[in-house]
């Protein structure tokens, strides 16, 4: 580092991300990315007429693209906001809504880019343990004079909860935002979107990065109340108008017409994983009822660890937290059948090689 860092960078951990090798020799099970391609649609969208119009400046606003969210979600046009990731929109959300008297809280498990952003700001926060069996203590929450931030389903543990328990969170804390992260939401969790007519205080987020393929693209929205997305909105045009580029806006609108693939795509991966799940068990696998697309698994006889680094030996990515309460849990995305059907081959190789 030099020596002109200020103090806010110097006493902060920086959110690690998971490997992103050049190489491509990896099974890559550690970043819950899609194994499978944006559709023909998205691909052919990026054409050379919307690459020579790269020397304009985007839509700041998003509008066409808002528009096709709005009605592909039932919700009015200004009841969205888009942005470069969620980590992005997370952070506007971090920066609108809290301060020194407007505290945040989340679980003691959860995305690892919460507590980032609230040191980084700068604000207090209050982590919130997870039960003794990852869940979310519900009632933790009720009236917990703080804004609040829940994924849902929860990562890394891929465990949901139910659309009467966030409306419970909801209604008591009519006073605090409650933003529920719904990146994982397409596999097989309920979506809090429909809330949002009925509470001014829930903002739900989603993202393109994991159930449309588009990790790469860096594209996510926020749903909301007109007036909570107006604040949003207030704070992206004190940081970055053009925040979403061209290419990605273009790629967004093909994506929604395009839903009946991703509607496959996302039950072929739900079929894997819970295939996958139950071929680990047989393996003694320990694991959580994710309904992500990523498996949350340990295994009595070997520590995660050691299981992360025989994995990689064999050529398999998963992402593994030197972290109290889960340093013997592996995170796993869910791929193809194929490369799950290696992954297993890989865990059984491991488990007959390990003598306790
Ligand atoms: C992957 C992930 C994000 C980040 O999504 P981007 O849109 O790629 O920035 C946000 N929240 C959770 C819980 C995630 O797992």
């Amino acid at each position: 580092m030099s020596r002109f860092l200020s103090q806010r960078l110097l006493s902060l951990d920086a959110y690690v991300p998971g490997e992103q090798p050049t190489d491509m020799e990896f099974i890559k099970l550690n970043t819950n990315e899609s194994p499978y391609p944006p559709p023909p649609g998205v691909v052919s969208a990026i054409n050379a007429e919307e690459i020579e119009k790269l020397r304009l400046y985007p839509s700041p606003d998003g509008n066409i693209l808002i528009d096709k969210l709005a009605k592909f979600y039932g919700v009015n046009t200004d009841n969205i906001i888009i942005g470069n990731g969620s980590d992005e929109l997370l952070a506007f959300a971090f920066l609108a809504f809290c301060d020194k008297t407007r505290h945040i809280c989340f679980p003691d498990i959860t995305y690892g880019f919460y507590p980032v952003y609230a040191e980084l700001y700068d604000l207090p926060y209050e982590q919130i343990p997870l039960k003794e069996d990852f869940t979310i203590g519900v009632s933790d929450y009720f009236g917990v004079g703080k804004n609040i931030i829940i994924a849902n389903p929860n990562a890394p543990t891929g465990i949901a909860l139910k659309l009467i328990e966030i409306e419970s969170i909801l209604k008591t804390n009519p006073d605090h935002v409650v933003l529920i992260d719904e990146a994982y939401v397409d596999f097989g969790a309920d979506s809090a979107i429909p809330l949002i007519k009925k509470y001014d205080n829930l903002i739900v987020m989603h993202t393109y990065s994991k159930a449309r393929s588009m990790a790469g693209a860096r594209l996510a929205y926020a749903i909301a109340s007109a007036a909570l997305i107006e604040d949003l909105n207030r704070m992206k045009y004190s940081f970055n108008p053009y925040n979403v580029n061209r290419l990605t806006q273009v790629a967004g609108i093909a994506a929604l017409d395009n839903d009946d693939y991703y509607k496959e795509k996302q039950r072929e991966i739900i079929e894997t994983r819970e295939d996958a799940k139950s071929r680990l068990r047989d393996l003694g696998f320990i694991m959580t009822d994710s309904m992500a697309n990523f498996l949350f698994t340990m295994h009595p006889d070997v520590s995660g660890a050691d299981l992360y680094a025989a994995l990689r030996s064999r050529g398999i990515l998963v992402r593994h937290w030197n972290k109290a309460r889960i340093s013997d849990y592996l995170r796993i995305t869910v791929g193809t059948k194929e490369q799950m059907d290696l992954l297993i081959a890989a865990m059984s190789d491991i488990l007959s090689q390990t003598h306790k």
